[in-house]
């Protein structure tokens, strides 16, 4: 029977340049389409790293414009993302003969402005600076750190997401056989002003997140994670590395606890699949790769978490 799933997909599946980008949402698209093609209603939302960061850069490159805020980088990333996706996919199930219109939502995300995050940024973004750069832009009120060895970089927050704006719009498109890409780079970060107003946060959103959001909002059965590895590991890089078909919420907290998941890359992804998975009775996440959604859904691959 036809289940209710919820795509998050990772970097590998947009690339990191604009024609990297043409070229991978062709597998993309193949890789959804598959799930579409087997009965089972899909919802997209994807990652944005290299491209807000790209965004960001372009965009205040002349010191003399006004400043272009992050939530803004990030809409115009799930245009340009949407547009590739939405025109790649839409070409696959046309291929496949299967008439189903494609929608990008520009997806607003609600943050709570108390969110801890706000005072502990922690996400670097955009180019690398020298360390004097970097010292030099902290004193214009813009936070910097130093990221794993690299080189500086500017940083911002990440706080949970604490509601889908535009999640009506979603659910109308599901209803009306539409396949919805909402979410993209973990929506565009929003708090409400005092007169109740959305304002723009000045904040990224981890996608994992807000997929996992989305997916709980909408009732998915099946939260998939598409990502660069077929399953998650224990002992990740090490002679004694050891991949995960399965994995129960306890078991994740212990493997989290011990340093199993590199924090910014496998741990939002474990974290975001343990809160799925405990929401309500018989919900599934699943980790693997693009291309192996399909088998991944039908239970022949990938880490799935499952309470
Ligand atoms: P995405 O763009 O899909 O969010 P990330 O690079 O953020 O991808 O996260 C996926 C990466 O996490 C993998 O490619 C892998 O290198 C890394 N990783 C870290 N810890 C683990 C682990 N325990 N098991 C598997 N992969 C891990
Ligand atoms: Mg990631």
């Amino acid at each position: 029977m036809g289940k209710r799933i919820v795509i998050a997909l990772g970097g590998n599946a947009l690339g990191n340049t604009l024609n990297e980008q043409k070229t991978a949402v062709r597998e993309t698209a193949k890789a959804i389409a598959d799930l579409i093609q087997d009965g089972h209603e899909v919802i997209v939302a994807h990652g944005n790293g290299p491209q807000v960061g790209m965004i960001n850069l372009a965009m205040n490159a002349d010191p003399n414009k006004p400043y272009i805020p992050l939530a803004t980088c990030t809409a115009m990333s799930q245009g340009y993302i949407g547009f590739d996706l939405q025109n790649a996919l839409s070409a696959e199930l046309q291929d496949r003969g299967i008439s189903k219109p494609v929608a990008t939502v520009l997806t607003q995300v609600q943050v709570d402005l108390q969110d801890p995050a706000f005072q502990k940024p922690t996400k670097p973004i955009g180019s690398f600076m020298t360390e004097e750069q970097a010292l030099e832009l902290q004193k214009t009120g813009v936070n910097v750190m130093e990221d794993a060895g690299r080189g500086w970089r500017r940083c911002v927050a990440s706080p949970k997401p604490m509601a889908i704006v535009e999640i009506d719009t979603v659910r109308a498109l599901l209803s009306g056989g539409c396949v919805p890409i909402a979410c993209g780079g973990g929506g565009i970060p929003v708090y409400a002003s005092e007169d109740g107003r959305l304002l723009a946060a000045d904040a990224v959103i981890d996608k994992d997140f807000a997929s996992e959001l989305l997916a709980e909002t909408l009732n998915a059965d099946a939260l998939i994670i598409l990502t660069a590895v077929e399953k998650v590991a224990i002992n990740f890089g090490k002679p004694d590395q050891k991949w995960l078909d399965r994995l129960t919420p306890a078991e994740a907290r212990q493997y989290e606890a011990e340093g199993h998941f590199a924090p910014g890359s496998m741990l939002p992804k474990v974290r975001a699949a343990v809160q799925f998975a405990e929401s309500a009775p018989g919900r599934m996440a699943l980790i693997t790769l693009l291309e192996k959604a399909r088998e991944g859904i039908a239970g022949t691959t990938g880490t799935s978490v499952q309470q």
